[in-house]
């Protein structure tokens, strides 16, 4: 019996599950017509910075510009060094470009994927060199996971550097206890259709404890408005979130932390059963990941049989990253930390990502697992 082609991210199985509510929440914004930062915006916010326990939370128009947005505050300019990973997605290096400062790209460590804080003192030490000033730190909580803050925070410390979480793949994800949106003096995450809390189109958010930072993001994020968006009192952009993406949040929002617990349960059968034929991803002590992919690692000659022997039997898989940025051609000129980062170009040759959402059942699951064992093993 030929089955079903599955969905690598199975949007259409979450959307059955919450549709009349969606329906009703749309239609409630078709009748207000109050299209940009009407009142499901506030509620959004103020729903959101609850649910990560922030003090403040700003939605904008999307991930990139939730960075941005950050960095303009934190007013990053040339012969700044921004510190942050090359095994991520391009944005995250973008913005630090876009002020004219230089990313200065760090190595990870091959369990987590996630920055590794001995990798960004040498960094440090290499921008120096280079006559730069260490500015800052964007740690990138990848595929779910919050990065290894216990190791990074003292490092910031020792060297003045502001920390900037880019929880785009991670909202929901915990560390010891602190929520994501709570850590560094500020957090950028997305709503891109396809993360773990995404909306239908582009999204995004910023948190933030401080105050001042707060106020003045409020004033970039709507053209540096001062008392009314005719009063400029700052650069800014137009980086708001549309009313009908924050009313489609809001359902969604609802049920994710139902569907975290859904993703925690799908990784832990993964794990059971592939843990024996490939590196399955670790999740530290005290974290809890939501799973924004499920990725593993197996050795470089077995990624491309493996993944043609799925596509045959319907299941979809992806390669995050298949190239870190210091390999770009945007990106191959600027500094990596020492001579290079060989822990960033090894797992570029050896990562696969299976299909990860929180309405996989369990015999897909069996599925999937009974052909990479069988390739593999
Ligand atoms: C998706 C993503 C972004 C950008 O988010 P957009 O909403 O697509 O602009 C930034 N950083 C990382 C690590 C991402 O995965």
């Amino acid at each position: 019996m030929t089955r079903q082609p599955l969905a690598f991210i199975d949007l259409n199985r979450q959307q059955a599950r919450i549709r009349d509510d969606l329906d009703k929440a749309i239609a409630s914004v078709l009748a207000h017509g109050s299209y940009v930062m009407g009142p499901e915006v506030r509620q959004l916010e103020s729903e959101l910075a609850k649910f990560c326990g922030a003090k403040h939370a700003l939605s904008c128009s999307n991930g990139t510009d939730a960075l941005g947005l950050i960095l303009r505050a934190l007013q990053v300019k040339p012969g700044d060094a921004v510190f942050c990973p090359s095994f991520t997605f391009a944005a995250t290096a973008e913005v630090v470009v876009w002020f004219g400062a230089t990313p200065v790209f760090v190595d990870i460590h091959d369990d987590t994927f996630n920055m590794d804080a001995c990798s960004l003192d040498v960094a440090v030490q290499t921008a120096k060199a280079l006559n730069l000033r260490p500015a800052g730190v964007i740690s990138v909580d990848l595929f779910g996971l919050p990065a290894d803050y216990d190791n990074i925070e003292p490092v910031c410390a020792a060297h003045g550097l502001w920390l900037l979480s880019d929880a785009a793949q991670s909202f929901g994800a915990t560390y010891k206890g602190r929520k994501l949106g709570t850590i560094g003096i500020a957090t950028g995450t997305s709503f891109f259709p396809a993360k773990p809390l995404g909306c239908y189109g582009d999204g995004g958010a910023i948190f933030t404890d401080d105050d001042a930072l707060a106020d003045l993001l409020v004033s970039l994020r709507v053209h540096g408005q001062g008392s009314d968006k005719y009063d400029n009192v700052n650069i800014g952009i137009n980086g708001r979130l549309d009313t009908l993406q924050a009313a489609v949040l809001l359902q969604k929002l609802r049920i994710f932390p139902d569907e975290i617990e859904k993703r925690n349960q799908v990784a832990e059968r993964y794990n059971a059963a592939l843990a024996d034929v490939a590196i399955v991803p670790r999740v530290p002590r005290d974290l809890m990941s939501v799973w924004a992919q499920y990725t593993i690692r197996i050795p470089p000659g077995r990624r491309a049989p493996l993944a043609a022997a799925l596509k045959q039997e319907g299941v979809p898989t992806a390669i995050y990253y298949p190239k870190p940025l210091h390999r770009q051609i945007a990106y191959r000129a600027f500094p990596t930390a020492g001579n290079g980062l060989p822990v960033s170009d090894r797992v570029a040759e050896e990562v696969i990502s299976l299909p990860m959402h929180p309405y996989l059942e369990p015999d897909e699951q069996d599925f999937i697992a009974n052909i990479v064992r069988a390739e593999l093993s």
